[in-house]
């Protein structure tokens, strides 16, 4: 158990673009991985989400840590809730594509809009092994959405329309964040 080492873009390119294997029986060695997936991300306070793959485990697992609205109003600021895993995931129904905010672990300190559906209906497993199927909407839909890419072998810089969606964020003199657009080559 513990925090593993994240994986990063482009370095360790051809690893992030592998495909991913189903998970056959949820049995111990899947079990310390989601432990080590969920110590890893809970390390990382910038992250949300976090797949097998960006530990250079090619098995269908990710973690993510859902929002949840206090008491149903909409004023009220999102919490994020500790890391579930998610095996074997797969989207059943996608729609209401719409662009949004984006990022990844595995590329530090880049950014990006991303067009991502905002509703999905997903099956899969859940760490105990037991099957589920769940509608997952805004926010929460677009990392589990960029979760299961990663499980593909699909990177968010795929996701956006063009390099001129990919920013950095930094400080300007005043303090503000500001985005800077940056001219990234997509990888072909
Ligand atoms: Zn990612």
């Amino acid at each position: 158990m513990g925090i593993k080492r994240i994986i990063e873009y482009p370095n360790d390119e051809e690893a992030l673009r592998r495909k991913s294997k189903p998970v056959r029986t949820v049995n111990r060695r899947i079990k310390k991985l989601v432990q080590d997936l969920k110590d890893t991300l809970m390390d990382r306070p910038e992250g949300v989400g976090l797949a097998a793959v960006q530990i250079n485990i090619h098995s269908r697992v990710f973690v993510v840590r859902l929002g949840t609205k206090v008491d149903g109003n909409e004023d009220e600021d999102t919490k994020l809730n500790p890391p579930v895993a998610m095996i074997n995931a797969e989207i059943l129904e996608a729609k209401n594509e719409e662009e949004d905010f984006d990022g990844c672990l595995s590329f530090p300190g880049l950014f990006g809009d991303t067009i991502r559906p905002h509703f999905i209906r997903v099956k899969g497993l859940d760490e105990w092994g037991k099957p589920f199927e769940k509608i997952f909407e805004g926010f929460d839909a677009v990392l589990i959405h960029h979760e299961i890419d990663h499980t593909n072998g699909v990177l968010f810089i795929d996701r956006a329309e063009s390099m001129k969606k990919l920013y950095v964020i930094q400080e300007d003199e005043e303090g503000n964040w500001i985005k800077i657009p940056i001219d990234m080559k997509k990888p072909s």
